[in-house]
């Protein structure tokens, strides 16, 4: 994980469209800083299209006849941009990539994009007036990875469903330094005030086509330095002594989450990544059990096996404390940092997760279908199921459910996803729920994701 680096601090522009109020641009005051990547001078620019009242369409329609007009929606985007390529990105939005020469020809599209839905839609001689708003993000080309555009573009999507005008995120812009050491000094007072946020990937049984379980992945919505993943502030949490307070919050937030989804009638086990810093801390472990114990929710840890190698004597008899409580133990990253086959038969784990390193590299490698092979026997063999994380290809999913991979997690099926999205994908509301999974399974946008 790089220790410094520049992080871009979005910037956006909020869209009212020609009717609906022209395009709010909210870039920073100071402008656009230059940015020292080759870019080929182009701008590379994802878009969420949205049917807001697509679902009350559906009521009103039908599913056959709302899905007509979903359908005219992508054509009319097509028709309107000679390049776009629209992919569905669930049931109510369509996702698509755009190149443009500079940032003023993204705004541009996205305001002629905004505008061109302003006239109703025809279906069986009815007119019908659709409510459409567009999140999207930008950055200069190759300044910024696609995994984070996507993100930002939600978040634009978000606040233009709030302000009912589509939005563009400016990636490019107020290019902070990125230091460890401010960040060490704003982690607790993020947690305190509200900025830390809570994603859900969910994982696919593949046999039953059922979604059992989910896992939590943490977010940092920073004011200035925009959406910081992760991979870039649980270092920084466990060095700052933050770890147990950050996984303690997230807790929390899991268990009360939990509730909203068993009041849906949702039965998921959510899983939260335990740091291995946190497997030697006995206040933790206790603290923990208790709010797990007191809550009744069915929560699962991933843990890796470096945090066990580490102390293994401690890590062990803290897990088995945790799971004699009826945690579920997942192992995470399975082959990316060190193994111990002495150590693997001893932990009360009952998943394994076989690291996205080796998955992404099923359908191109030799070598790696063998080692996902011989792992997913090993697993079995220990009795437990495994989880093919980073899926992203069809391609995939059919090689790893042939080798008798249980479960499937990655952009594939969903990428990370607010409790409230998570709900929506879970709603049964196109027949059962081995429908649901299939559909979502082969509507993701894979394509999408492979430069992630
Ligand atoms: P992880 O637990 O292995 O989580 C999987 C990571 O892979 C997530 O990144 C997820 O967004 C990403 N991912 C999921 N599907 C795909 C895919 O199909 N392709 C690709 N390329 N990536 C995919 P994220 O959210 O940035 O998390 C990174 C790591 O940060 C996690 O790895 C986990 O180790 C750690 N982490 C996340 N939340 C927490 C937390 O609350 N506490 C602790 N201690 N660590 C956390
Ligand atoms: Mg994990
Ligand atoms: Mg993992």
């Amino acid at each position: 994980m790089p220790d410094q680096r520049p992080m871009p601090s979005p910037d956006h522009a909020v869209i009212p469209s020609a009717e609906r109020g022209g395009v709010r641009n909210t870039r920073t005051a100071e402008g656009r800083a230059t940015t020292a990547v080759a870019s080929d001078g182009r701008w590379h620019c994802v878009c969420i299209v949205e049917i807001v009242n697509f679902l009350a369409m559906r009521r009103l329609l039908g599913r056959v006849r709302a899905d007509r007009l979903r359908d005219d929606v992508r054509t009319r985007l097509a028709q309107h941009c000679a390049d776009l390529e629209t992919t569905v990105a669930g049931r109510e939005a369509l996702e698509f990539w755009l190149d443009r020469e500079s940032y003023a020809d993204v705004l541009r599209t996205i305001a002629e994009l905004d505008a061109m839905f302003v006239a109703p839609f025809d279906l069986d001689n009815e007119s019908h007036r659709l409510e459409i708003v567009i999140g999207a993000a930008t950055a200069p080309l190759h300044t910024t990875e696609d995994v984070r555009l996507v993100e930002e573009a939600e978040f634009a999507l978000d606040e233009a469903r709030r302000e009912q005008h589509s939005v563009l995120r400016d990636l490019s812009a107020g290019t902070a330094a990125f230091d460890r050491l401010t960040l060490t000094r704003e982690l607790p007072s993020a947690i305190a005030k509200g900025e830390m946020f809570l994603q859900y990937q969910p994982k696919v049984h593949v046999r039953k086509m059922a979604i059992n379980s989910a896992e939590a992945l943490v977010r940092w919505q920073h004011p200035e330095r925009g959406l910081i993943l992760p991979g870039d502030f649980i270092t920084v949490a466990e060095e700052a002594n933050q770890i147990a307070p950050l996984t303690l919050w997230t807790l929390d937030r899991v268990i009360s989450d939990q509730k909203i989804l068993v009041a849906d009638g949702r039965d998921l086990t959510l899983f939260i990544n335990i740091s291995g810093k946190l497997l030697g801390d006995a206040a933790f472990v206790a603290e923990a059990c208790a709010k797990i114990q007191g809550s009744g929710a069915k929560i699962g840890f991933e843990i890796t096996e470096t945090a066990v190698i580490r102390d293994p004597e401690c890590a062990i008899a803290n897990l088995q404390t945790l799971a004699g409580v009826g945690i579920s133990i997942a192992i995470d990253d399975y082959g990316a940092g060190l193994s111990s086959l002495a150590y693997l038969k001893q932990l009360p784990a009952r998943e394994l997760k076989i690291d996205k390193l080796f998955v992404s590299q099923l359908t191109s490698s030799n070598r790696d279908p063998l080692i996902v092979r011989s792992t997913i026997d090993l697993a079995h063999a220990l009795d437990m199921e495994v989880t093919a994380e980073g899926v992203e290809t069809r391609a995939a999913m059919a090689l790893l459910t042939v080798m008798g991979c249980d479960m499937i997690q990655g952009y594939l099926i969903s990428r990370p996803i607010s409790i409230d999205a998570l709900r929506v994908f879970l709603q049964d509301e196109v027949g059962s729920p081995g429908d649901q999974v299939r559909e979502a399974m082969f509507s993701r946008p894979a394509s999408l994701w492979k430069s992630a």
